[in-house]
């Protein structure tokens, strides 16, 4: 019998993983197992225990669901009545180079030091360029505004202020901005860093003594692009901090460009001075892509990648994944690997097979304790609280919101929310709804405890951090 080509995949003198991959091949087919095995995964074989090492998350649940009988059936037979099978997505495995699956890879991931003069990730990551950016109605004041600060830095829009739920560019925009505020004014100090980051900075610095260089750091900045301030909140000596950097840099006219996962209003833990200067110049929304932004979306990124998919496939994938453009990619992305293990052109019915699982993932299930939890959590009352008779405002609004929330949400009939939120009759949860809607309706700002919240803006901050688990 000819040496099966498999070995490559196996360690060398592995003689029963070289059975192994044989006798899966049989089993499954020859077409299915070049499609999904040959180099492209990676065994490791420990006493009873046989892992099976994939490229991607995607691949992961795909080959459990269509594999992970016949693979365990043969693993039985080869390695014995007791062994066991396991999937896992192996980070080694590069879908485009695959001859790296045969070689012992010791990888140690390359770490990009952040430098003073522009601060990468620490990922080593690309920045995102503006141009790559698609423009549409739901964009459209951002991206104008991103466009603005890099015309004229520090004279218009400042700070911009870019807010918006996760997966919807935020980061793109702030990255673009930093690129092109680079390329045009070279001779700019700009400095691009994530909330997280700055504080991380600064514990150091507190801790090594070090808090004057940190300071002197900032100081000849020209511009500041900081992401995810949404992480200061709660975090009150970090705000000291930073609003420090801010009045320093602002007082000299330079450029400061944040971004949030919502309103600052909305930061309902940050200081009333860092929030004032957070609305002292442009607050900007980036909303959710529209129908046809995300089309134009999946148009062009497909075009850049290795695989053939219908037009009609595009469409239904820009029609079916509407909640970010994060998700947009994670479906495309599902098709180029598809695409990479199999060489076949990608329509519309292939794809709706491939996209089942995720298509069903993008779809939440949000249980009235999720909404207790996001409320509790937002305005600070505890579940306990929500679910008592005390009625004072500062506990009886929340726990409005979190009955309306829930029927908004939920499947949950009325009588079961009532009765969650502390046995309570299904004709309060009704009323609840009525005087949320109403309070909609009117539009004016609400007081809850001390503060006053734009409704509508709450409402939505509610709900996408529901949305997003
Ligand atoms: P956020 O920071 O808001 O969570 P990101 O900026 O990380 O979102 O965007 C998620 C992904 O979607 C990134 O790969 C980004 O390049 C892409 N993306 C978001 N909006 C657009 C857009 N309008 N055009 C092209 N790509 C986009
Ligand atoms: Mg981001």
């Amino acid at each position: 019998m000819m040496q099966p080509e498999t070995s490559a995949m196996a360690r060398p003198n592995d003689s029963s993983e070289t059975t192994f991959l044989h006798q899966l091949e049989s089993e499954i087919g020859q077409r299915n197992f070049d499609h999904w095995f040959r180099d492209k995964v990676r065994l490791e074989h420990d006493g009873e225990l046989l892992s099976i090492g994939v490229g991607s998350p995607f691949l992961l649940s795909w080959m459990q669901k269509h594999f992970r009988q016949p693979v365990a059936d043969v693993a039985q037979k080869v390695f014995g009545a007791t062994s066991r099978v396991r999937f896992q997505v192996d980070a080694r495995i590069s879908l485009h180079s695959s001859p790296e699956i045969a070689k012992p890879v010791n990888e140690t991931r390359t770490r990009v030091a952040a430098t003073p003069a522009h601060f990468v990730d620490g990922r080593g990551r690309r920045f995102a360029d503006l141009s790559d950016f698609v423009k549409g109605a739901c964009n459209e004041l951002p991206f104008t505004a991103a466009k603005q600060v890099c015309d004229s830095p520090g004279a218009k829009f400042n700070p911009l202020f870019l807010y918006g739920g996760v997966g919807l560019g935020k980061t793109h925009l702030l990255e673009g901005i930093y690129r092109q505020l680079r390329r045009r004014y070279p001779a700019l100090h700009v400095m691009f860093l994530t909330s997280e980051a700055f504080t991380n900075y600064f514990t150091e610095a507190l801790r090594q003594r070090t808090l004057p260089s940190f300071r002197q750091r900032f100081r000849n900045v020209d511009a500041i692009l900081v992401d995810d301030v949404d992480f200061l909140n709660a975090k009150r000596v970090i705000q000291e901090e930073f609003l420090h950097t801010f009045k320093q840099l602002e007082s000299h006219g330079k450029q400061i460009v944040v971004t949030a996962d919502r309103h600052p209003r909305l930061l309902s833990k940050l200081s009333e001075e860092l929030t004032s200067r957070f609305l002292s110049g442009l607050v900007c929304r980036i909303e959710a892509p529209d129908a046809e932004t995300r089309q134009r979306i999946v148009e062009r990124r497909s075009a850049r990648m290795d695989a053939v998919i219908t037009a009609d496939a595009l469409t239904f994938v820009a029609q079916r994944f509407c909640n970010n453009v994060r998700e947009l990619e994670g479906a495309l992305n599902c098709l180029e690997t598809y695409y990479q293990m199999t060489r076949k052109r990608i329509g519309v019915t292939v794809a709706r097979r491939i996209l089942a699982d995720l298509e069903r993932d993008c779809i939440r299930v949000i249980h009235i304790s999720d909404v207790e939890q996001v409320v509790c959590s937002f305005f600070g009352v505890s579940a306990s609280e929500l679910k008592s008779s005390r009625r004072h405002r500062s506990v009886s609004r929340p726990r409005m919101l979190a009955m309306f929330l829930a029927r908004k949400l939920t499947q949950a009939p009325y009588s079961e929310i009532g009765q969650y939120f502390g046995g309570r009759n299904h004709s309060t949860v009704m009323s609840a709804q009525h005087t949320v809607q109403r309070w909609m309706a009117d539009g004016s700002p609400i007081q809850f405890a001390s503060q006053t919240w734009p409704l509508n803006e709450l409402l939505e901050t509610l709900e996408q951090q529901l949305q997003a688990g």
